[in-house]
């Protein structure tokens, strides 16, 4: 398959797992990860229509979404990476949603820029449903108090949870965490589910699915 016979199969495959879940069509956005895939390689899933995109690192993105978005108006641009506070600049001017919000530091930054270049890209918070230690996100029994604290504290309006499941692990109990979490806090966005495991997200109620080698291939 080339890369737009692979974005067709995806979609494809997340409408019939819509169908299965008795949710309704286009329900479960899907975010294209272009992440080390370069313009030239990302310019084809745009021509077939793809608009949501998503990237894990600001300076790599800035590289080629400041041109890429200049021709194309409609992209919408997601950070689904690490964020540190002095990229925080950087990442309100390109990105239209920052899912990786998961400190008091980080919020704090992001509120500070929005007030400055008067721009609010839509947030989410990034929750560390495995505990790992080496991954980022809010521990799940924090993620209650975080977000109060984003919105009382800082005014910030968050839209939604996050999560990357620990690799060797099923995700299914992980996205049903984060769904109940995001039930908790009135949060109506989940952002759940990969390449290997996005027909599932989208059982457990994804609102979007960040898929990239499934359609890019192999980084
Ligand atoms: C790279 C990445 C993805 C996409 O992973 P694939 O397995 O290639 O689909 C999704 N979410 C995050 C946070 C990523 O960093």
């Amino acid at each position: 398959m080339d890369i737009e016979e692979r974005l067709q199969d995806v979609k494809g495959k997340i409408a019939k797992a819509e169908k299965y879940a008795r949710r309704p069509a286009g329900s479960a956005t899907l975010v294209a990860v272009s992440k080390t895939f370069d313009a030239d390689a990302i310019r084809p899933v745009i021509a077939a229509g793809q608009r949501v995109f998503g990237e894990n690192r600001v300076q790599e993105s800035q590289g080629k979404w400041l041109e890429l978005k200049a021709e194309t108006a409609d992209i919408e641009l997601h950070l689904i990476g690490p964020l540190q506070s002095n990229k925080a600049a950087d990442a309100i001017a390109l990105f239209d949603v920052i899912e990786t919000v998961d400190r008091e530091k980080i919020a704090r930054a992001l509120a500070e820029e929005m007030g400055k270049q008067g721009k609010a890209p839509k947030l989410y918070v990034q929750v560390n449903t495995g505990l790992e230690p080496q991954k980022a996100g809010i521990a799940p029994k924090e993620t209650a108090a975080f977000v109060e604290f984003c919105r009382k504290d800082l005014g910030l309006s968050i839209e939604g949870l996050m999560c990357i499941p620990p690799a060797e692990e099923n995700p299914g109990p992980h996205f049903a965490l984060l769904a109940k979490l995001a039930k908790e806090c009135g949060l109506e966005k989940l952002s759940i589910g990969m390449s290997g495991d996005f027909e599932t997200a989208v059982e457990f109620g994804a609102t979007s699915v960040r898929v990239g080698s499934a359609i890019f291939g192999a980084r």
